[in-house]
């Protein structure tokens, strides 16, 4: 199978060519069809597996295929929380990278530096927010942020979001998101408190191991 395969659009096919993504991994071959077709995705994957691209690529398709800019303000319809500031920038790289060519823009925020950049940024306007949770809450609490919007929500490592204490965080941000929406789930292993976990955020989840 290739990507030519998996009924992508023009602009991220061409994306993906430039990068030299010929092959599906494992993740995307499995993820990207079922999530292309609305499915919510429990997935247990490690880092290094290709789940970025497993969700970023259906995510950027459905808000391209969506989206009319150019009228209006934009706003934040695809919200994306990981555990740690390393990988909230490497999965907004992805987004970029992936939707070069689509007219779709994110940011990312984290903790530790200053919100000034990142409320800019915010401001500015942006369709795609990659987040970790704590700076999140911060900027939603000071009205920077609602997720009133939201479409798609992945939930990325989910278990290290725990073993790092952020489970009363998240609660607070899935209490937050409409209840009408796409979500993807995705963690390098299922013990009970994830699996109780994943029943508050998932309808119906198609799973996805490899
Ligand atoms: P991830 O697990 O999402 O962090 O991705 C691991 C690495 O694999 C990243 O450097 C990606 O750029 C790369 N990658 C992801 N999918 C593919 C693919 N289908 N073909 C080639 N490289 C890929």
């Amino acid at each position: 199978m290739t990507f030519e395969d998996l009924k992508l659009i023009p602009p991220i096919l061409k994306a993906l060519k430039d990068v030299d993504y010929i092959i599906p991994t494992d993740i995307q071959a499995s993820a990207i069809p079922l999530a292309l077709g609305r499915e919510d995705v429990i997935g247990s994957a490690q880092t290094g597996t290709g789940k970025t691209a497993a969700f970023a690529i259906p995510i950027l398709q459905h808000l391209a295929n969506e989206t009319e800019h150019g009228k209006g303000k934009r706003s934040i319809q695809a919200l994306v929380v990981t555990p740690t500031r390393e990988l909230a920038i490497q999965i907004a790289e992805s987004f970029t990278e992936y939707g070069k060519y689509t007219h779709l823009r994110n940011t990312v925020i984290f903790g530790g530096v200053s919100q000034n950049a990142q409320t800019t940024a915010l401001r500015n306007g942006v369709d795609i927010l990659v987040a970790t949770p704590g700076r999140l809450l911060d900027l939603m609490n000071q009205g920077y942020i609602t997720l009133d919007h939201i479409k798609y929500f992945v939930l990325d490592e989910a278990d290290r979001m725990l073993d790092m204490g952020f489970i009363h965080d998240i609660k607070k941000i899935i209490a937050k998101l409409p209840k009408q929406r796409q979500s993807l789930f995705f963690s390098a292993t299922m013990p009970q408190s994830i699996v109780e976990l994943s029943r508050q955020i998932l309808k119906n989840p198609k799973k996805v191991a490899v």
